[in-house]
């Protein structure tokens, strides 16, 4: 119902994030609603790595939620670009658990995605600070 009219003219702004730094921002003009206009890239202000392109409906953990962040990793590894926002992604995927749970299929058993996640985790331990959060 709230739905705007077709109204191509505003470029939508999607979210660049960094799973390193744990930091996501907005570009505008990062999209364009003519998909003939090619995707840029954005490096992350802090590393400079590439950051990861998210949609308009990621909602931005704050830097130390550690887990909201590797939840949100864990999605994007499996090809969820948060650009819906009828999917219900921020009910279902609550929690790190339920994102596990959420991305295991017939074809993906929990133990593929569990160590994906543990992939994941690894890849950032080797430049933490040392101190962890659990919950
Ligand atoms: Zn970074």
């Amino acid at each position: 119902m709230e739905r705007p009219l077709r109204h191509p003219a505003e470029t939508s702004r999607a979210h660049f994030a960094c799973f390193d730094c744990r930091k996501a921002f907005k570009q505008r003009g990062s999209s364009h609603w003519d998909s003939q206009v090619p995707e840029r890239t954005y490096p992350c202000p802090g590393c400079q790595r590439p950051m990861a392109r998210l949609g308009r409906h990621f909602k931005v953990p704050p830097q130390r939620a550690r887990r909201q962040w590797l939840k949100t990793e864990l999605l994007y590894r499996y090809g969820e670009r948060f650009q819906s926002s009828r999917s219900g992604l921020g009910t279902t995927c609550r929690t790190l658990a339920s994102a596990v749970g959420y991305l295991t299929t017939p074809a993906r058993s929990t133990a593929e995605v569990r160590e994906t996640l543990e992939q994941i985790r690894t890849s950032h331990q080797q430049s933490s600070d040392g101190s962890r959060r659990e919950g």
